[in-house]
Formats: C-alpha cells, structure tokens, sequence
C-alpha cells in the first residue's frame, strides 16, 4: 500500500491552487485539491477578476450608448435603458461557464476534488469534510479575504454596507456610492456603477490613488477619474459609518488630522485591501508561524518552513494577482516534481480595467530612482502621450501615455508604464521585453504593427536615446 493518499494535495482551487493542481498531475503525480467553495476558480473566479470584468465590460457599453459615444462615430440609438438583471445575469453566465470549465479540467487531468475545507492534521495529512488524507507533499492555496474596516459592518445582503463581493451582486443603482479605498478594486467597482448611473466618491487615505503604481500614472488617474465624474477626496480617512433605514453615514476627516464632516449615501463599498486566508488552517499543528502581515513566509521555490509543506499565491507574499499565483501554481509543481519552477518577481504586470486602462510591469520612475541612489543620472525616463498615437486618435482616445524608464548606462529597460484603452494587452509586451533583459533599444527597433496603440511603447523606448517621430 502507498505510503500517502496522493503526491500532492493542494488546499484551495483559486487560480494558485487549481493550475498547481492541474500540473501536478500533467507531471504524472497523484493529485487533489480541496476546495470548501461550492465552485471551482477561488476567489478570482466566482467573486474577483472575473465577475468584475462582466460588469466593467457590460457596464463600458450602456455608458457608451448613453454618453454620446456612440452618436460621436455616427450610430443613432434611441432611448437606452438599463436592464441590471439582464447585465448580472451575464455575469453569472460567464461566472458559471469558467468554473465548470475548471471542474471539466479536473476530470480531464484526473485531479480529485475533495469538497469541504481542510484542516492540518500534520505535516503530510489534512481533514476535510470529516474525511483523513493525506500526502507527500501538500500546497497552501488559500488566498485572501477582504479586509475588515474597524468599526464598519459589512452586510452584503442589505446592500448599504458592502465588500467588493457585495458590489459585485447589487440589484439597484445606488443614488450615491462612497468607495472606502482608492486601490484597483474600489476604482473598478466604483468605474461600473458610475457608469450604470450612481453618484460616486472616492475617499482614500493616501494623497494620490492607486498606491504601488507609479507616480505619474497615479497623478493621471486622477485627473481622468474627475474628469469621468468621481468625486475624490484623498488624504482623508473614514472614521466612522452608521446606518439607518437604508442610508448610510460616513463620518470622514483629513488623514492627518483635522475638522471631521459626514458624507450620506446609500451604498458603501469598503475596498481597503484583502488579507490572507489562513483561520481555520491549523497551522499551529504543523508549527508553521505567519510572518507580522499575516502571511505564510517561502523560499523562492515556494517551499515553507515545514518540510513537505509549500505554499503559493495570495496567502504569500507579493502582490495579490491571479497571474501571479498562476504562475507560482505551475513553478510549485513543477519544483515538487523536481524541475526548475522559477517566477521572476520582478516582472509581474499589474492593471486596472477601468477606461482607460492604467497599467504597468517593474519598476516605477521613484522605485527606479531611490534604487539609483536619487541618482537622476543614472535612470532615462520617456514618455509618449496617446494623443499622438494615430490609432488611439481614430479611437477617440486622447488620454494616456506610455512611459519607459530605462538604466542610463546599459539601456535595459527598468520599467513600463501606461495609460491607454488597451494598456492592459499592451503591458504583456512590456513585460516579455523585460523577461528577456530587454534594452530600450530593442523595443525600439522591433516592427511594431500600425496603425495599433503598442506603437506607443515603441515611440516612448525611441525616447529614451533619440527622439520620437510623431512628437
Ligand atoms: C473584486 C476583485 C477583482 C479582482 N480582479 C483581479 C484582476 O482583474 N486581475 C487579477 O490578477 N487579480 C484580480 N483580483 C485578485 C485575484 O482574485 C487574486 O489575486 C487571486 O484570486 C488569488 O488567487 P489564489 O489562488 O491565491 O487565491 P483565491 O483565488 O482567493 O482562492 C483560494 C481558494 O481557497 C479556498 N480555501 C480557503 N481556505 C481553504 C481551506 N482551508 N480548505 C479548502 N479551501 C480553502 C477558498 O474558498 C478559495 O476558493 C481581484 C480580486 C477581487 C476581490
């Protein structure tokens, strides 16, 4: 009899734990994965990246019918309305289609779907649903989970004091969103029903949006988002919110302190972050400690403290992206199965699927600099605006830029920026020129395709050593 149940056990089936899952048992080893949602897909699937993306598609076209969009490339339309149930029902249709479409994966590579949520027994056994297995090597996938406001109840149901996952499911256009958090998701959700009608405010505690991007992008973001009709109130923090009959009450002050005011509305969307899922784990029974932000600590083959036991994705630490964890999925079984699983960090594309979309791969221009020792020296810096690109001018798309920023002296290039309807397809380029160790040089003598908006990327890594040639 074998020593263990299964090779590998792989606890959570997010886009971490079911692609592990998935190449684990491509390499011939044993394999299941537990999963205690009633679908396969976690977090990104059933309540993240996907639903979300429904409604910013959906909601991107009823805007454009509404706004003149359409009328302005000569396409008359008559009254449009808003069918919300018909737009969320799509989503549940896209929703419903991957997930099955993951269960069908499962059978197809012969993975086990234990149902339930699993515990540690010890370092090579779990219990889920009632039920002992055990394996030789067992991945934590367990992602994360929205992070509380102290103080601020959520009620999904009610529908006045939401997550992102109650966001996702509103049966109304609220009069007046307040999005708590001006990060990708509050700017996502806060895009979609601002588009299908509702008043939206943004407070968030930092002085600019979108933290972790780079600087210029998020000064542009918010330029674009007023200009969109956000109302935004930065450097302010929330400190309160009472509700009462279906109406909230936001009690707000400048972060650093100062007079306090109250916003009213009748939907809030706290988007103040996520943290990692590991209640519940047992993971004091294997030994296995969390580091001060909650999250379990790997060795770059995603190996932990605890022999046998690995872990991937968002319960990791680095930014909490589905492709990242897919890509720390597939390294992770790889290097169980004794090859070389690598995911370079420092390439890791980030996007917001707003319109338009802002995104970017390495370092941002203050990472760069504060890396060259505030040197200004030694990093080059060009940008590139969409205005002068030909196919976003056709588009009607005159916001955006793309930025390269590049080593002085050895060209390669450092980091990619941009700001453009399609940026987010665009970024993909960016990110392989760097995974190659790219110079600007390359980018810009690669035969770029026109009339498309990725001329824009050419155009800004030609600026880095001449000039461009429509600017
Ligand atoms: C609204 C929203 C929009 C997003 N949009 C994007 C996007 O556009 N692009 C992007 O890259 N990222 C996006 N994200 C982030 C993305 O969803 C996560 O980074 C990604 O899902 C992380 O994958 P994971 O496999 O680590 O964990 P998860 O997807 O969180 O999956 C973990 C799974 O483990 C299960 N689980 C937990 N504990 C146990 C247990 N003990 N036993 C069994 N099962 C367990 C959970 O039920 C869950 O299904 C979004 C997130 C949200 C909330």
């Amino acid at each position: 009899m074998a020593e263990y149940d299964y090779d590998v056990l792989v606890i959570g089936a997010g886009p971490g734990g079911y692609v592990a899952a998935i190449r684990a048992a491509q390499l011939g080893l044993k394999t299941a994965c537990a999963e205690g949602r009633e679908t396969l897909g976690g977090t990104c699937l059933n309540v993240g990246c996907i639903p979300s993306k429904a409604l910013l598609h959906g909601s991107e076209k009823f805007e454009e019918a509404v706004n003149g969009t359409f009328a302005s490339y000569g396409i008359k339309t008559g009254p449009v309305e808003l069918d919300l149930s018909a737009m969320q029902q799509q989503k549940l249709d896209s929703v419903k289609s991957l997930t099955g479409g993951i269960e069908f994966l499962f059978k197809k590579n012969k993975v086990t779907w234990l149902k339930g949520y699993a515990t540690f027994e010890d370092a090579h056994s779990v219990t889920v649903a009632g039920q002992k297995v055990s394996a030789k090597h067992i991945v934590i996938a367990t992602g994360s989970s929205v992070t509380p406001l102290p103080g601020v109840t959520v009620d999904n149901d009610a529908g006045v004091v939401v997550d992102s996952t109650g966001a996702l499911a509103l049966n109304r256009v609220p009069d007046h969103m307040v999005v708590i958090g001006g990060g990708v998701i509050g700017l996502e959700l806060g895009s979609v029903w601002r588009r299908l009608g509702a008043k939206v405010t943004v407070v968030e505690y930092l002085d600019q949006l979108l933290p972790g991007m780079d600087g210029d992008v998020r000064r542009e973001a918010a330029k674009i988002f007023k200009k969109q009709g956000m109302a935004l109130k930065l450097s302010t923090k929330v400190t309160g919110v009472a509700v009462d009959g279906g109406k909230a009450t936001l009690t707000v002050e400048p972060s650093a302190g100062g007079a306090a005011e109250t916003i009213e509305a009748d939907c809030v969307l706290v988007a103040i972050g996520r943290k990692p899922n590991t209640d519940g784990l047992g993971l004091d029974k294997i030994g296995l400690e969390l580091n001060k932000r909650g999250q379990i600590e790997t060795d770059h083959d995603f190996r932990t403290k605890v022999d046998g036991v690995w872990a991937i994705g968002d319960v990791i630490p680095g930014p909490m992206l589905a492709h990242k964890a897919e890509d720390e999925g597939i390294a992770v079984a790889e290097n169980i199965a004794g090859l070389t699983g690598i995911v370079n960090h420092d390439v890791i594309p980030g996007v917001v699927y707003t319109f338009p979309e802002f995104a970017g791969v390495g370092l941002t221009q203050e990472a760069a600099l504060e890396k060259a020792g505030g040197d200004q020296s030694k990093i080059k810096v060009s940008k590139f605006p969409m205005l002068a690109n030909s196919r976003a001018k056709t588009n009607h798309e005159p916001d955006g830029f793309v930025k390269v920023i590049a080593d002085a002296q050895t060209d390669r290039v450092l980091g990619v920026w941009a700001i453009a309807s399609v940026a987010g397809t665009m970024i993909a380029e960016a990110a392989l020129a760097m995974e190659f160790g790219a110079t600007s040089e390359d980018i810009a003598y690669t035969c770029h395709a026109h009339p498309t908006h990725s001329e824009a990327l050419k155009e800004a890594a030609m600026g880095i050593r001449e000039k461009p040639i429509h600017m």
